[in-house]
C-alpha cells in the first residue's frame, strides 16, 4: 500500500479520498477549507498544514482542484513538484485546459517526476461509490502505474493517449453532457406544458431513443431518479459554474482547431445567462429552472 498526498478534498476529491483511505492507502491531505480536512481525518487521513507537507515522502500525489489556474499554483508556484521525492507519480484529476496540462507534464518531466492528466466523469455520487471513469494521458509507463490506484476509486480507467489527452476527451465529454442537460431539461417543460407527467416521459424516454445519463442518471427535475440533484434543491452535485467553465474549455479547444461546435457553442451561452442570474454554485441540472423561465 502506498503513501499518497492528496490535494483538493471538495465535492469529488473528498469521496475519492476516502476510497483511497478504504483501500488500505496511507493518506496526507491538505486543502484550503479545513472542514474538508477534518472530513478527511474523521475517515482516517493524516492532516498536513501545507502543499509542500503534502507531498514529503508520498510515492504517489493525487490533485482535485477547480481550474487551471489552482492547479499550476499547486504543482509549481505551491511547491509540489520541487518537494516531491524524484520519481513520485502525480496523478492530476481536475478538469483543466489541454494547454495548462501540457505545461504541467513538461514541468512535472523537468523536475523528475512522472505525471498522467487523469480527468473523471460520473459526478459526486460516481466519486463516492467508486465508479468513476477516468481519462488519462501520459506515457505508458505512467498509465500502468496510475492505473491500480484509479481503479480503487474509478470502475473505468481509460489510457486516452499522451500529455493532455485525458483533458482533450473530458472536455469533448462535458460538450455532450451540457448540450444533453438543456435538450432533457427542455423535453420535460415541453411535458408539462403539454400535460405529460414527468414520471411518465422518463419512463418512455429512459428506454427509448432520448435515453441519455443526464435524463437517466441525473434526471434534472425531482421524482424520477431518487439520488439526483433535482431532489436535493439543486445543491451541487456538479455546480454551473463548473459546467460553464468546461464548456468555455470546450470553446477555446475548437477555435484552437478550427472545429465546429455550434451546439456546444449555444451550450455556453445559455450557461452564461444562467450564471449571470446569480445561480452558479447551483448544480447544473437547475437549468431547467431558467428554461422553465424562473
Ligand atoms: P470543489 O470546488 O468542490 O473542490 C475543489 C477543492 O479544491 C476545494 O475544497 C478547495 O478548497 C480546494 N482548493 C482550491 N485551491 C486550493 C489550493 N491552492 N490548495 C489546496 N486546496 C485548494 O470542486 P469539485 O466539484 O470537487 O471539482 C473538482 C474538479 O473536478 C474540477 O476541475 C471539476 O471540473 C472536476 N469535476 C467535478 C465533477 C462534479 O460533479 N463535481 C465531476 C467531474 C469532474
Amino acid at each position: 500500500m502506498a503513501t499518497i498526498g492528496f490535494i483538493g478534498l471538495g465535492n469529488m476529491g473528498g469521496p475519492m479520498a476516502e476510497n483511497l483511505i478504504k483501500a488500505g492507502h496511507a493518506l496526507q491531505v491538505f486543502d484550503l477549507a479545513k472542514e474538508s480536512v477534518d472530513k478527511a481525518v474523521a475517515a482516517g487521513a493524516t492532516a498536513v498544514t501545507g502543499v509542500a507537507d503534502a507531498v514529503k515522502g508520498a510515492e504517489v500525489v493525487v490533485t482535485m482542484l477547480p481550474a487551471g489556474p489552482h492547479v499550476r499554483k499547486v504543482l509549481t508556484e505551491g511547491g509540489a513538484l520541487a518537494n516531491a521525492a524524484k520519481g513520485t507519480l502525480f496523478i492530476e484529476c481536475s478538469t483543466i485546459d489541454v494547454d495548462t496540462a501540457r505545461a504541467m507534464h513538461k514541468a512535472a518531466e523537468e523536475a523528475g517526476m512522472e505525471m498522467v492528466d487523469a480527468p473523471v466523469s460520473g459526478g459526486t455520487t460516481g466519486a463516492a461509490a467508486a465508479t468513476l471513469t477516468f481519462m488519462v494521458g501520459g506515457s505508458d509507463a505512467a498509465f500502468e502505474r496510475a492505473r491500480p490506484i484509479c481503479e480503487k476509486m474509478g470502475k473505468a480507467v481509460i489510457h486516452a493517449g499522451g500529455p493532455g489527452n485525458g483533458q482533450a476527451a473530458k472536455i469533448c465529454n462535458n460538450m455532450i453532457l451540457g448540450i444533453t442537460m438543456i435538450g432533457v431539461s427542455e423535453a420535460l417543460v415541453l411535458a408539462e406544458k403539454l400535460g405529460l407527467d414527468h414520471q411518465k416521459l422518463y419512463d418512455i424516454s429512459s428506454k427509448s431513443s432520448g435515453s441519455c445519463w443526464s435524463l437517466n442518471t441525473y434526471c434534472p427535475v425531482p421524482g424520477p431518479v431518487p439520488t439526483s440533484p433535482a431532489n436535493n434543491d439543486y445543491k451541487p452535485g456538479f455546480a454551473a459554474a463548473m459546467m460553464e467553465k468546461d464548456l468555455k474549455l470546450a470553446q477555446a479547444a475548437a477555435q484552437s482547431v478550427g472545429a465546429a461546435t455550434p451546439m456546444g457553442a449555444s451550450a455556453l451561452a445559455l450557461y452564461g445567462l444562467f450564471l449571470n442570474s446569480g445561480r452558479g454554485e447551483m448544480d447544473f441540472s437547475g437549468i431547467i429552472k431558467m428554461i422553465r423561465g424562473n
